[in-house]
């Protein structure tokens, strides 16, 4: 989570986002079908830099690399260029993000996360994800339904805990979570055509954006299995062979009518240059997951989800889900005048809400308060524990404990260490956290996979990662003196 001057009650997308929607359909619509003007072009700049903003806030703002940034500018602008609306305004932005996505907006507004770009192999696949970006913006998809259905979907109060069933309904998901939503499969198919055709065009092969499309189904099956969904496990291949994701793509080049690029650019040297040494995985500015402990070396404060909870970091949430349904949230609000934790709680926080049990407790020298009651979110009852923490004279820290009723006494005590290990953090403390960072290993001889993955830290599947990170088959051996990409502190 991370503290802009606004602190807005939003649900971040936390992880695993799979950007292009998968879509296997194949739409006939002619090409005459796509341009057509649904709102006039000044409309579009005006939502696009209205939304703009508000896409910063949500995704860590802009990230701090002027030299990358220029370099995904002018790969975006040299796609644009090509495109069916060359005369639009194209802005692109690295988002400061660690999840994988990619996304645009009306009036030319494009993005990509550094999570992204660290997932990209060279410049042709990165070009591939914009292409396919620019795509929606020249057929001008739905732009004022988007960006209402993106920020609908962006709105998931705190609040709303107890009343809105998205949110449960989000937390039992956790790891396949869209929020960037709103296409239909067709415009999907109508964003890939598009986008071959400019990376044919700007003389990248098109197939690039399918060897990223296996990537990004990889990531999102390893995030997917990192959350606790068991079901990916099953279908866990780490990089298919012949991924269906890679056929929809192929099915728009052959559609788009393409001829084979001679000698296409693929950018692999001065793209790893470009990505060398960036943040990868949370940005201590945010508050960086620890195995069980979440820790904001910025604001200096730490706490540990109970054994078996998997803490995802968002921009203004901290969620965890645990075993048999239950979960955690932790998020924080503004004191305003409101001064006692208990009246927080009572009058602020959950005024409509039956409480039980309220009382001031001190958390590790910290007023605070807790009460307790029930919620019933899409059929399903549960039971919810509220804990709020005076900070400072700013800041209200809240837990939201979840558990359906039948598990409430099970997870009765390890909600209560969790409440209690929260603390402040010396400086000292906060000196040792250390950002993880991409970094361009040249492989030396003798070393594998293995070997290298290993060095690997604070990595759960620390092979996996490093196999998908550099689009390999398990059983293609790494050639002495190649570069790969891996992660180091
Ligand atoms: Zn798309």
């Amino acid at each position: 989570m991370s503290m802009g001057t606004k602190i807005t009650k939003r649900l971040h997308q936390l992880f695993a986002f799979v950007l292009f929607g998968f879509a296997s359909s194949i739409a006939n619509a002619g090409m005459e079908d796509l341009f057509g003007p649904f709102i006039s072009e000044a409309d579009e700049a005006r939502i696009g830099a209205e939304q703009h903003e508000k896409i910063l806030a949500e995704f860590g703002g802009a990230y701090d690399d002027p030299e990358l940034a220029a370099y995904v500018d002018s790969i975006g602008q040299f796609l644009a260029l090509t495109s069916e609306r060359p005369n639009v305004k194209f802005t692109f932005t690295v988002l400061n993000s660690p999840i994988v996505n990619a996304f645009a907006l009306p009036g030319g507004y494009v993005y990509v996360t550094r999570g992204l770009v660290a997932l990209a192999g060279d410049e042709a696949e990165l070009a591939g994800v914009i292409a396919h970006e620019i795509g929606h913006v020249a057929a001008r998809h739905g732009a004022q339904r988007m960006s209402n259905a993106m920020l609908a979907n962006l709105g998931l109060g705190l609040l709303g805990v107890l009343t809105d069933s998205d949110q449960v309904a989000g937390l039992a998901q956790l790891g396949a979570l869209a929020v960037v939503q709103g296409y239909s499969r067709e415009q999907e198919y109508e964003a890939d055509l598009l986008g071959v055709r400019y990376l044919s065009r700007a003389g990248f092969d098109p197939e690039a954006m399918a060897s990223f499309l296996a990537k990004l189904r990889a990531h999102s099956q390893l995030e997917s299995i990192i959350a606790g969904n068991p079901q990916s496990q099953d279908q866990f291949d780490i990089l298919a062979t012949h991924p269906r994701t890679a056929e929809r793509v192929r099915r728009a080049i052959s559609a788009a009518g393409l001829r084979p690029v001679r000698e296409p650019i693929v950018g692999r040297d001065i793209f790893l240059r470009k990505v060398d040494g960036i943040l990868y995985g949370d940005d201590p500015e945010q508050g960086i997951v620890q195995g069980p402990e979440f820790i904001h070396p910025a604001m200096r404060f730490r706490f540990e989800a109970p054994p078996d909870f998997q803490l995802l970091n968002g921009t203004t949430q901290v969620i965890a889900k645990g075993p048999d349904g239950a979960a955690l949230i932790f998020d924080l609000d503004l004191r305003k005048d409101v001064r006692a934790p208990r009246d927080y709680i009572q009058q602020v926080w959950a005024p409509d809400a039956a409480l039980k049990g309220l009382e001031s407790i001190r958390v590790n020298g910290f007023d605070a308060a807790t009460a307790t009651a029930t919620a019933t979110v899409s059929d399903q009852s549960y039971d919810v524990r509220l804990v709020a923490i005076a900070f400072n004279s700013e800041i209200f820290f809240r837990f939201t404990f979840l558990t359906p009723p039948p598990a409430t006494s099970k997870y009765r005590e390890p909600f209560q260490r969790t409440t209690y290990s929260f603390r402040s953090i010396s400086r000292a403390e906060a000196e040792r956290v250390r950002p993880r960072r991409l970094a361009v290993h040249q492989v030396r001889s003798g070393e594998t996979a293995t070997s290298i993955s290993n060095r690997i830290p604070g990595e759960k599947y620390p092979l996996e990662r490093f196999l998908i990170l550099n689009g390999r088959y398990p059983d293609d051996p790494l050639r002495q003196g190649e570069m790969v990409k891996t992660i180091v502190e």
